[in-house]
């Protein structure tokens, strides 16, 4: 409980004592990364990076990055020779987006304390009950799972990797039964459940939040979930290799950066430091995981830091924008312009009442397909339609045919929904 206090305290610290504190532990992780783990230190020392030149942001910036390649190739390396294997906890992420990573969590690290601060933004105490929308076979969600399991709560879990409506209904009675303050899971599979009570008239015992992670967040999904479950739904951001990164206040004006724990920056493709505002690589930084260390790690998502950094909740930490895809959700001309994921999520922010959720899909001949799930009393032929044909027509130079069409659900991997599916 001591470390959870010390968190809470965190969020009073001005935002320059914030970065200061911030600053000292990436110094401190890096250095120790350096002078106990073979990896850094022949990483470092090839790329004629010196840890102990390290006094400002500008050495900083030239800290070599880890990539997923690196990772992949070195993870049994990147392990501190110095701590117990029983501090380990291993657990492989990627599985759906290529070949499988290893890595490790610091049991001494206590990921509870982490979830649980980010839950007191939403108002809910870690014992209180709760349900999950989840898929089964992802070890490291279950993961996730299993930490929050700490308190003696209950809960109800439904796998969203196969979901008939049998199995909703089941699961809506249980949730209605254990009344749980919140509901967390994958954004596709908490939309279907949404859908599954839409469509059948169905009522849910209100929880005070809703928590989605696993995949970006369009605003007209969230306002369809929010409009149809009743209760605020926040985005938190996080990957396999390292939770709690950051996360929706109540405010929901962007995501704190959870800036003690975790750095985040965004580059461009040299590894330059973009400007606030700007979109670059997502690149990581673990404050705590001393035994198996990620530094400067990008982890293939794209986001930005947003240059209205102020937000009236009070917290000191910095805001970035919504994740809104991977870097490689983007799709492309036979010219070779790309559009990015980060734009093609937004494309109905300004029409969020037209649709209750949006797919893109660029098929081989290039042609692509914005597939539409209408909203209740929206008709195909709204001008919105065409505006955003339009729009995303100018951005590729006319060189795209664009397709709406209109269906009840959307393509899914397993709960997780795709934003952007490319099939060149
Ligand atoms: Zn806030």
């Amino acid at each position: 409980m001591e470390i959870f206090t010390n968190l809470l305290k965190n969020e009073d610290l001005s935002v320059e004592d914030l970065n200061q504190l911030n600053f000292a532990k990436r110094i401190s992780i890096v250095k120790y990364a350096y002078n106990n783990i073979p990896f850094y230190k022949k990483f470092y020392d090839s790329n004629s990076f010196n840890p102990e030149s390290l006094t400002n942001e500008n050495d900083w910036n030239r800290i070599p990055c880890l990539t997923k390649n690196i990772l992949r190739e070195s993870s049994n390396d990147i392990i501190n020779p110095n701590v117990p294997k029983s501090r380990l906890k291993s657990t492989t992420t990627g599985g759906s987006t290529g070949e499988p990573l290893q890595v490790y969590f610091d049991r001494t690290v206590p990921l509870e304390a982490f979830g649980w601060r980010t839950m007191s933004w939403w108002g809910i105490a870690p014992w209180e009950n709760q349900a999950f929308v989840y898929r089964n076979v992802r070890k490291g969600f279950r993961q996730l799972i299993n930490f929050l399991m700490w308190w003696p709560t209950k809960r109800v879990l439904l796998d969203c990797s196969s979901m008939s409506p049998s199995d909703i209904n089941v699961f809506l009675n249980k949730v209605n039964d254990l009344q749980p303050s919140f509901i967390q899971g994958y954004v596709g599979g908490i939309y279907d459940f949404s859908k599954y009570i839409k469509d059948n008239g169905r009522k849910l015992h209100i929880p005070k939040a809703i928590w989605v992670t696993a995949a970006p967040l369009s605003e007209s999904t969230r306002k369809f979930i929010e409009d149809t479950l009743k209760a605020p739904v926040y985005d938190q951001y996080g990957c396999s290799e390292m939770f709690w990164l950051a996360a929706e206040c109540k405010n929901k004006k962007g995501l704190h950066v959870l800036s003690d724990i975790r750095h985040i920056e965004f580059l461009d493709s040299s590894d330059e430091v973009v400007k606030d505002g700007e979109y670059g690589d997502v690149t990581i930084t673990d404050l705590e995981n001393k035994a198996f260390p990620l530094i400067r790690y990008k982890n293939g998502d794209s986001g930005r830091y947003l240059v209205d950094n102020v937000c009236t909740c009070g917290l000191p930490f910095p805001l970035i924008d919504k994740i809104k895809g991977r870097v490689s959700d983007t799709i492309r001309t036979p010219s070779g312009i790309s559009i990015s994921g980060a734009y093609l999520t937004t494309i109905f922010d300004d029409y969020v009442h037209l649709v209750d959720g949006f797919q893109i899909i660029q098929h081989k001949d290039y042609s692509v397909s914005i597939n539409c799930i209408l909203s209740q009393g929206q008709s195909a032929n709204n001008i919105g339609f065409a505006k955003i044909k339009n729009e995303l027509l100018k951005k590729s130079n006319n060189e795209l045919e664009i397709n709406l069409k209109f269906y009840n659900s959307l393509i899914q991997d397993g709960g997780k929904l795709k934003f952007v599916i490319s099939e060149l």
